[in-house]
C-alpha cells in the first residue's frame, strides 16, 4: 500500500543508514494502511545476492527483524552507491504472509526484485505464459508476474537497459501500480514507474540543481504491444542521457507519498501515467515514455514543495 526506495550517489552511506532510511519512509507511509511490509538491499559482501527481508505485521516487526539479520561490519561499511527498496503491503492477492510481502522477486537468485503498489488485474494471462516459458511461482500475488516478466525480457532481449526492459513490460500489464525495482544485474540502478497509483521522485543534492525540470524521452517509434510477448525494439529519440545536476553527490527517493520525503528534500517530481523513471550508475535521472501525446508538456517539472 506504501512503496519507498532509496538511492545513494556519491554520498557515502552505510547499509545500516540505508535500512534506517528506508524504515523510516514505511513509517511515514504508515497511516495508508497495510499488514505486511519488506525491504531489499545489497548483500554485505560483494557478489552476494540481493538481500530480502520480509515480515507480516507492523514496520516494528520488520525493524527487529533487520536488528537481528543485518548485523557485522558488512553493514556498518559506508559504500559510495547503494540503492534499497521498501514496501507496505495490503494485501489485495494472496493472504498477508512473509512470502506474498513484497519485494516480490524475479528467481531464486533475487535477480530483479520489484515493489509493487496497485492491482494487475491480467496477472492470470501473464502468469500462465510466463509459465509455459518455466518459471515457477512461488507466492500467490499479482506481483510476481512484474518481477518475472522482466526477467524474461531480460533474458530474451540482451543490450536493453534496466529503463527499456520495465518500460516493455509495463506494456503488458494492466491495472493500477506504482512500481519500484532493483537489480543484481543492474547494480547501481533503480528503475521505478507508474500507472493509476501514485510516485513521486524525491532528489536530494548538496548543490543547486541544474534545472528545474526533466524533459522526457520517447521511444522512437510503437512497439507492437499484447501478449504473447512482441518482438521488441530498443532506442529512443532522446539520446543525450540528462544530467540533473552540476555536481555529482546526490541523493534519489521514489515514494507513494510526499509525507515519505519531505524530512530529506522539498524537490520532487510527481511522476505521469506510464512515466518510466531510471536512475542509471553514473547517477544520472531519465524519464522514459513509450508514446508521445499531443497534450504532453514534454517535461517533468522538478517541484519545490
Ligand atoms: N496487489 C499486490 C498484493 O496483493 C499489492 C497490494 C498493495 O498495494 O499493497 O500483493
Amino acid at each position: 500500500c506504501g512503496i519507498f526506495a532509496y538511492l545513494n550517489y556519491l554520498t557515502p552511506k552505510s547499509r545500516q543508514q540505508v535500512l534506517e532510511l528506508l524504515l523510516q519512509g514505511l513509517k511515514r507511509l504508515e497511516y495508508r494502511g497495510y499488514d505486511s511490509t519488506g525491504v531489499a538491499i545489497d548483500g554485505p559482501s560483494a557478489g552476494d545476492d540481493i538481500l530480502l527481508v520480509k515480515r507480516t505485521g507492523k514496520v516494528k516487526v520488520l525493524e527487529d527483524a533487520i536488528a537481528e539479520v543485518c548485523r557485522g561490519e558488512g553493514y556498518s561499511q559506508p559504500v559510495d552507491i547503494h540503492i534499497g527498496i521498501a514496501h507496505t503491503r495490503w494485501a489485495t492477492h494472496g493472504v498477508p504472509s512473509e512470502l506474498n510481502s513484497h519485494p516480490q522477486r524475479s528467481d531464486v537468485e533475487n535477480s530483479f526484485v520489484v515493489v509493487h503498489n496497485g492491482i494487475i488485474t491480467n496477472y492470470k494471462d501473464v502468469k500462465t505464459l510466463l509459465e509455459k516459458r518455466g518459471y515457477v511461482f512461488e507466492s500467490e500475488t499479482d506481483t510476481e508476474v512484474i518481477a518475472k516478466l522482466v526477467h524474461h525480457l531480460w533474458q530474451t532481449h540482451p543490450g536493453y537497459t534496466f529503463g527499456e526492459l520495465v518500460e516493455q513490460a509495463i506494456q503488458q500489464l494492466e491495472g493500477a501500480f506504482a512500481i519500484a525495482f532493483k537489480s543484481k544485474h543492474f547494480p547501481g540502478e533503480c528503475v521505478a514507474s507508474r500507472r493509476g497509483s501514485p510516485l513521486l521522485v524525491g532528489i536530494k543534492a548538496k548543490t543547486k540543481l541544474a534545472t528545474d525540470h526533466v524533459p522526457i524521452l520517447y521511444a522512437k517509434a510503437h512497439r507492437p504491444i499484447g501478449l504473447p510477448f512482441p518482438v521488441l525494439h530498443p532506442g529512443g529519440d532522446g539520446t543525450a542521457e540528462f544530467q540533473p545536476l552540476e555536481h555529482k553527490e546526490v541523493e534519489y527517493f521514489f515514494a507513494s507519498d510526499a509525507s515519505a520525503v519531505i524530512e530529506h528534500t522539498n524537490r520532487v517530481i510527481y511522476l505521469e501515467d506510464d512515466d518510466v523513471a531510471a536512475v542509471k550508475r553514473d547517477g544520472t535521472l531519465s524519464i522514459h515514455r513509450l508514446n508521445k501525446s499531443s497534450d504532453d508538456p514534454h517535461i517533468r517539472e522538478i517541484i519545490t514543495l
